[in-house]
C-alpha cells in the first residue's frame, strides 16, 4: 500500500467512526483494527501497529469521556500523536553547523540509492552557501566511483577517489584528511553498499567510522523495501552509530512503513527524504506535516 492510500484508509476509517451514532468500544475497536489493517499493508512492522492500538486504548478511555466530548476528536487526535510517536525517536540527530568541519558517513545496501542521496545532501548545502565534498570509499562496486565522480562534477562539488585503491579505509581516510585541509565544512563519504547484509559489509563500515570519525552516520534506506527495513536498519545500528536516516524514493510506489520501522530500529529521526532521481528532488523530512498528509 502506497502512503497516499494509507492516509485514505486512515481517513475513511475515522469517518466511519464519527458517521457511528455512538462512540463505544465496539466502534473504536473497529476503527483501530481497520487503521491497524492499512498499517500492517504499508509495511509498518506487526509489534509498532500493536503497541499503537494498545496505546491509543488505554488513552482513549470511553467511559471517562463526559457526554458533551467529541470522541472523534480525541480519537484522532490520539492517533495523530502515536504516528508522530513512531517517527520522532525523541532526539534530534546532530546538525553540522556551516563553517566547522563535519564528518557525515553514509550507510546503506547498494541499490538504497545512498551515491544518489550524498550527491543530493551535498547540493542542498552547497545552495545553502556551505563547502561540501564528496569521499568514495566504495571500493567494492565497479563504477561506484565513476558514478559519484559524474554527480560530483554535474553539481560542481569537489570530490575524491580512486581507480586503483582497493582498501576502502585508506581512501576515506585521505579524502576526509584533503578536504578538512581545503576547509570543506561538510565531508560526506560514500561507503560500499553490496547486495545483501552481511559479516564483511558491517566490518568494512566499523573500520571506515573507526577511522574517520564521523560526526553524523545516516542510514539511507530504499522506501520499497518494506518488511525487511527493521532488521536492516538494526544490522547497521549495530556495527555503527547511525544517527539519522533518510529515505529514498518516496516519489515510487513508497510504503511508508518501512522509515517507521526504521526509526525504531536505529532510534534516530529521518532528516531528508528522496522524492526522485534528480539532484533536487529531495526534502527536508518532518513529522507533523508528514503525519498530517497521512491523515488526510
Ligand atoms: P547505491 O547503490 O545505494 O549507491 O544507489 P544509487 O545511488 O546508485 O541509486 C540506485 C538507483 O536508485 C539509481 O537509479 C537512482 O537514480 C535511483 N534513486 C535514488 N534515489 C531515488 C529517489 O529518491 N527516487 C527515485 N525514483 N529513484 C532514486
Amino acid at each position: 500500500m502506497v502512503l497516499a492510500q494509507l492516509g485514505g484508509s486512515i481517513s475513511r476509517a475515522l469517518q466511519q467512526m464519527s458517521n457511528a451514532t455512538i462512540i463505544d468500544e465496539k466502534v473504536l475497536s473497529e476503527c483501530l483494527n481497520e487503521i491497524s489493517r492499512a498499517l500492517l499493508q504499508a509495511d509498518v512492522q506487526f509489534k509498532m501497529v500493536r503497541d499503537m492500538q494498545a496505546n491509543i486504548k488505554r488513552i482513549v478511555n470511553l467511559d471517562d469521556l463526559a457526554a458533551g466530548h467529541n470522541k472523534r476528536r480525541i480519537i484522532q487526535q490520539a492517533i495523530f500523536n502515536e504516528l508522530c510517536k513512531m517517527l520522532d525517536p525523541g532526539k534530534p540527530s546532530f546538525i553540522p553547523k556551516k563553517g566547522k568541519t563535519s564528518v557525515i558517513m553514509f550507510v546503506g545496501l547498494q541499490g538504497s540509492g545512498k551515491t544518489t542521496t550524498c550527491t543530493k545532501y551535498a547540493y542542498y548545502h552547497q545552495k545553502k552557501g556551505w563547502k561540501p565534498a564528496l569521499v568514495c570509499a566504495d571500493t567494492f562496486r565497479a563504477g561506484a566511483f565513476d558514478q559519484l565522480k559524474q554527480n560530483a562534477t554535474k553539481a560542481k562539488i569537489p570530490f575524491y577517489g580512486s581507480y586503483t585503491e582497493s582498501d576502502p579505509v585508506k581512501i576515506a581516510i585521505e579524502g576526509v584528511e584533503r578536504f578538512k585541509k581545503e576547509n570543506c565544512d561538510l565531508i560526506i563519504v560514500d561507503t560500499s553498499g553490496r547486495h545483501k547484509q552481511e559479516a564483511a559489509l558491517f566490518e568494512e563500515m566499523r573500520q571506515v567510522s573507526e577511522a574517520t570519525k564521523p560526526n553524523l552516520v545516516i542510514f539511507v534506506m530504499d522506501s520499497s523495501i518494506g518488511q525487511a527495513a527493521f532488521d536492516q536498519a538494526q544490522a547497521f545500528k549495530q556495527s555503527v552509530a547511525v544517527g539519522a536516516v533518510i529515505v529514498t524514493k518516496m516519489d515510487g510506489h513508497a510504503k511508508g512503513g518501512g522509515a517507521l520501522s526504521a526509526v525504531a530500529a536505529t532510534k534516530s529521526p529521518v532528516i531528508f527524504i528522496g522524492t526522485g532521481e534528480h539532484i533536487d528532488e529531495f526534502e527536508v523530512f518532518d513529522v507533523k506535516p508528514f503525519v498530517s498528509r497521512l491523515l488526510g
